[in-house]
């Protein structure tokens, strides 16, 4: 059996996976909240055959990363299962911004540290959160390779004409401003498991994978490669969010630092918190929009028309960029559990091959499953991601590298 311990940490929380690579599944998991604050939180859940699934939770006070990793590991001594039966070969560590510089799965070294350091200018929230989770996994598992997962590095395939913004090229190259792109471990696992569904080489398919979470991306893969996606430089770009505006006419925030008084920080705030849905109907989360749109709300229902409209736009302009869509894969919270976000996303498109079947669309299921037409020429798919399987998968390959 080989083991591999997922680490995602972040700011105030760590999250964290055991995962049994060759069954592709999870033998625990846990969640470590309000680190720093006055009353932390633990959440550990064990998930195997025998013992079935069960969860323990405590509140307790959680200083910082070092006591999350201590947490975590009485967790595992008390309620199983035990880190000596399956001790994990490796530890693989979510990174969000990579840069141009990583390009693929990398053993966390000194340099790589120092490396992941100086990429905080591109990602001030995450990548410092990143890193305190790495120092302190790296304590508490000192046997063991730790490795970086990039969400970016998927993305490095990308054309030099799909990453560079049309700016002073100079100007850019000093800041690396430039579209890097991120949920690329998402984009990676959904694109080969809707490869695998269609019992096809991934190397010869050209689709659309559509991340529909709190954050959202589209990325256009061909032959396994992504050539294509929405967020840019950071994950603001593209597609409509719960709480991001996605794409946006510079000139607007130029035009509210002048008539609003709106500063940087206030400008950051207003597009990364208080956009998207949230911003259109007051409401974050999908499913309230939803019931919102359903009891006749009409600022919901814009917001659900921007959403997919936003989406149109982007399967529109992919299928350009690609020359032929063989597959549409919808994932995420959103893209998995929403029957009228993938109806509408994709309404009017039976003119170019994409053919909605309204009762498979509408039927529940927790596999990859198509909900097309079978004369459908784009195979239109649900695909559940698993992050964190592929973060595993990538940290063992890199291992035996
Ligand atoms: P994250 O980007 O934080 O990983 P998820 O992929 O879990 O987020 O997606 C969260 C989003 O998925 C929320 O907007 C939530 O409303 C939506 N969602 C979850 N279940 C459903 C559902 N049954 N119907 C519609 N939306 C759903």
């Amino acid at each position: 059996m080989s083991v591999v311990l997922v680490v995602n940490s972040g700011s105030s929380s760590l999250k964290y996976q055991l995962i049994d690579v060759e069954a592709g599944r999870a033998l625990a998991n846990g969640l470590i909240e309000r680190i720093g604050q006055a009353e932390g939180h633990v959440q550990h859940r064990r998930e195997d055959a025998e013992h079935g699934r069960d969860t323990w939770d405590t509140d307790e006070e959680i200083p910082d990363h070092d006591a999350a990793f201590k947490h975590m590991l009485d967790a595992f001594e008390a309620h199983g299962p035990s880190l000596e039966s399956h001790p994990p070969v490796a530890v693989g560590h979510r990174v969000v911004q990579g840069g141009s510089r990583f390009v693929e799965p990398t053993v966390v070294t000194d340099r790589v540290k120092r490396e992941i350091e100086q990429l905080e200018e591109l990602a001030p929230l995450h990548n410092p959160a990143n890193l305190a989770g790495i120092v302190a996994a790296q304590q508490a598992f000192p046997d063991v390779p730790h490795i970086a997962v990039f969400d970016t590095a998927f993305h490095q395939t990308l054309p030099p004409a799909a990453y560079t913004y049309a700016i002073d090229r100079e100007l850019a190259a000093k800041h690396q401003v430039r579209r890097y792109g991120f949920h690329g471990t998402s984009h990676r696992f959904v694109s080969r498991a809707a490869a695998e569904f269609l019992g096809q080489p991934v190397e010869e398919l050209r689709m659309i994978v559509l991340h529909l979470g709190n954050g959202a991306s589209a990325c256009a893969v061909s032959g396994g490669r992504s050539v294509e996606t929405s967020m840019g430089m950071t994950p603001l770009e593209g597609l409509v969010m719960g709480t991001r505006s996605g794409d946006i006419d510079p000139a607007v925030l130029l035009h509210l630092q002048r008539v609003a008084g709106l500063d940087t920080d206030a400008t950051d705030k207003l597009l990364n918190s208080q956009s998207g849905v949230l911003g259109l109907s007051g409401h974050r989360d999908m499913r309230d929009l939803v019931g919102a749109f359903e009891s006749g709300d009409e600022a919901a229902t814009l917001a659900l028309e921007v959403y997919t409209h936003r989406i149109r736009a982007y399967v529109g302009a992919y299928a350009a960029q690609l020359g032929r869509v063989d597959a549409i894969a919808f994932t995420a919270g959103v893209g998995e559990n929403s029957p009228i976000v993938r109806e509408w996303s994709l309404a009017g498109l039976e003119g170019f091959g994409v053919e909605l079947d309204t009762d498979r669309n509408r039927a529940r299921g927790s596999d990859v499953r198509r909900i097309s037409t079978d004369a459908s020429r784009t195979a239109v798919l649900v695909v559940p991601t698993n992050e964190e399987l592929e973060i595993a998968r990538q940290t063992l390959a890199a291992v035996e590298h």
